[in-house]
């Protein structure tokens, strides 16, 4: 394993949407030296994977007039009224975060939706279409109109191919299977990474002026999960191990369908073409629990209102563990039309034909509400002042900007991805050019990673050694049990023990394979190790809240808090100790959005 430094003007870690709006906007803006890291290939990255839509107040949709909130939607004629504004996005997206996000971002991410909306369409997108040839929209939970703009239910495909052959075009290098294993970070500024190539199992270090991180979500700490397997939060433990601190990691969303016992997602657009959820005694349960919007409220509230059906014995299954999402009424063509990766999905992992019967599904861990802490432009901020990580920005998923608060309206995270990657590439730009300097590097900044891979790979403890697989699984099921839809003070301090116990016990653990190419064994053990860091900053946050907002549901304190909690979780490591927590005001704006009791 060599060491070779590499440099550049700028270090992007990660290829999904946040990273490469970031790598095109900074080569567009001029700054041509950038390398992206991915450590799959770059199509391969997660927001590959989504399904439904991304939101923009662009008004081509509205209802059929006078047929209810499930009814038709027609095209807007030219010249009629609209029915969807900026003044609403930014309503139905505070409200969808329990008035934990901050309302300065989230005026930012409705507002840039519908440029960065039209940006995608004229680098060719291929939306949806209306009749007439505009982009077509369909509904969305928590979302008042139809907003969602969508290619069929491959969204997330079709923009990821538009923004990766961009970035192509304007020059940016990419890195495809490079794993980044450290952030180097001394006196608070970022001077790059330590990162192995997968291919040659050879250690880097690569040195820049500005580093960005769009690594992406943390679903793959819990057992049932719609994330890939490559969403372990690489990006918010190397942070978090840098002495970077995360905000809000306790709010984790659960999404309501995922195909049951295997978690793969059913996008919400199931639910927004008309689809129904089902408990064992044949019933629209959603009318007891949200009457207006039924299976369009927001997506903590459907999925606890599965979770009380299946707890109290309503639910599908030979182990009643399961609901059924039922599309047979919405018609073949309509399902063939705008659900196409859904009915091979279901056909494929359930054998359920969904023309024909409803499918089995269940609550599944999906999004990271928490993450790397920045201001609006992506600059990552090192406390609850706001004092600047200088050249360490962070975008997507990984960030916390924050503006999906304590949960996050669908089709809102391809749309964040988007709009803060691009402000991001733009922040650092202006960085670049204003004459950022490459900093000296520290010692031997691969020693840390070279003694990681070695200790996984020493064979001399014989017997003592431990799975590093085996460590994983019982985390995830031990997440899943204690940590997931709801929580409470006994299920979250035993979780906790046990997360600290399976850290002492992963000093034991080995790999099997002591290759050095290609070693999948080695990158699934460093991405354990990475969950076990993070995992305890979910629960330490959980356990400290104690109230009930957003995604965040504590069954001993079923309230939301707000003389209590009005406040983001700030939180910094502190050795092997717990975390140390402090707070963060809410960005609120008292005239026009104060907080309001949460009801759909
Ligand atoms: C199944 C599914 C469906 C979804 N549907 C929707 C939807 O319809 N609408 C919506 O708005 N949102 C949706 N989401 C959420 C949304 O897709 C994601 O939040 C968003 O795409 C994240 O983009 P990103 O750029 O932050 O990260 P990602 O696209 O996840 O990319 C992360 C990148 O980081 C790289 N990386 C990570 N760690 C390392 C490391 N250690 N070294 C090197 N590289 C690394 C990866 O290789 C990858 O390139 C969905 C999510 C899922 C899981």
């Amino acid at each position: 394993m060599s060491t070779e430094t590499i440099t550049h003007d700028v270090i992007i870690v990660g290829a999904g949407l946040a990273g490469s709006w970031a790598a095109m906007t900074t080569s567009k803006e001029g700054v041509k030296d950038i390398g992206v890291l991915s450590k799959i290939h770059p199509l391969r990255s997660h927001s590959g994977a989504a399904q439904g839509g991304i939101a923009a107040a662009i008004n081509n949709i509205r209802p059929v007039a006078g047929t209810g909130p499930r009814g038709p939607l027609e095209q807007i004629p030219a010249g009629d009224p609209t029915v969807d504004s900026l003044e609403l996005h930014v309503f139905d997206t505070i409200k969808g975060s329990d008035w934990l996000g901050d309302q300065d971002a989230i005026e930012i991410l409705a507002s840039d939706a519908i440029d960065i909306v039209y940006e995608y369409e004229h680098m060719g997108c291929v939306f949806s279409r209306t009749p007439d040839g505009r982009i077509a929209q369909r509904r969305f939970g928590g979302h008042s109109v139809p907003r969602a703009c969508y290619a069929a239910d491959w969204t997330g495909h079709m923009l990821l191919q538009t923004i990766h052959e961009q970035a192509l075009r304007h020059g940016v290098h990419f890195y495809s299977e490079w794993y980044v294993l450290d952030l180097i970070v001394e006196e608070n500024i970022c001077c790059g990474v330590v990162a192995m190539d997968i291919l040659t199992g050879e250690i880097h270090t690569l040195r820049a002026k500005a580093v960005m991180f769009g690594t992406g979500g943390y679903g793959r700490a819990f057992k049932v999960t719609t994330n890939a397997h490559a969403n372990t939060g690489d990006g918010v433990a190397m942070a978090y191990n840098a002495g970077v601190p995360l905000m809000d990691m306790e709010f984790v969303q659960f999404h309501p369908t995922g195909l049951y016992r295997l978690g793969i997602l059913m996008t919400e657009a199931c639910r927004g073409e008309g689809g129904y959820l089902i408990n064992n005694k044949g019933s629209r349960f959603m009318e007891n629990y949200a009457p207006e919007k039924m299976e369009l409220a927001p997506r903590d509230l459907v999925s606890r209102s599965e979770q009380i059906e299946i707890n109290e014995g309503r639910g599908i299954g030979p182990d009643g563990k399961g609901i059924h999402l039922d599309m047979t009424h919405l018609g073949r063509e309509k399902i063939e039309e705008r659900l196409p990766q859904v009915l091979k999905i279901a056909q494929i992992f359930a054998g359920v034909d969904i023309i024909k019967e409803p499918v089995p599904i269940q609550p599944t861990a999906h999004y990271s509400m928490g993450g790397i802490p920045t201001d609006v432009h992506g600059q990552v901020i090192a406390d609850a002042e706001g004092n600047p990580v200088v050249g360490f920005y962070a975008a997507g998923e990984c960030a916390c900007v924050s503006v999906h608060g304590a949960n996050r309206l669908g089709t809102n995270s391809l749309l964040e991805a988007s709009v803060f990657g691009r402000r991001s590439g733009y922040a650092i730009a202006e960085f670049i050019k204003g004459g950022a300097e490459l900093h000296p590097l520290p010692g031997d900044p691969g020693k840390h990673s070279r003694q990681r891979i070695e200790r996984l790979m020493d064979d001399s403890i014989g017997d003592k050694r431990e799975s590093t697989a085996e460590i994983g699984r019982e985390l995830k099921e031990m997440m899943t049990n204690n940590c997931g839809i709801f929580r409470d003070a006994n299920g979250l301090q035993s979780v906790l023990n046990e997360v600290k116990q399976l850290q002492e016990r992963f000093q034991n653990s080995r790999v099997m394979d002591r290759s050095h190419r290609f070693n999948t064994d080695m990158q699934n053990a460093l991405e354990t190790e990475n969950l076990l860091t993070f995992s305890e900053v979910i629960i330490s946050g959980a356990l400290t809240r104690t109230e009930s907002r957003g995604a965040h549901s504590r069954t001993d304190f079923p309230k939301r808090d707000d003389d209590n909690w009005l406040k983001h979780t700030i939180a910094h490591k502190n050795g092997d100790e717990l975390p140390i927590l402090s707070y963060k005001d809410v960005n609120i704006n008292w005239e026009k959005n104060p907080p309001q009791e949460r009801k759909y």
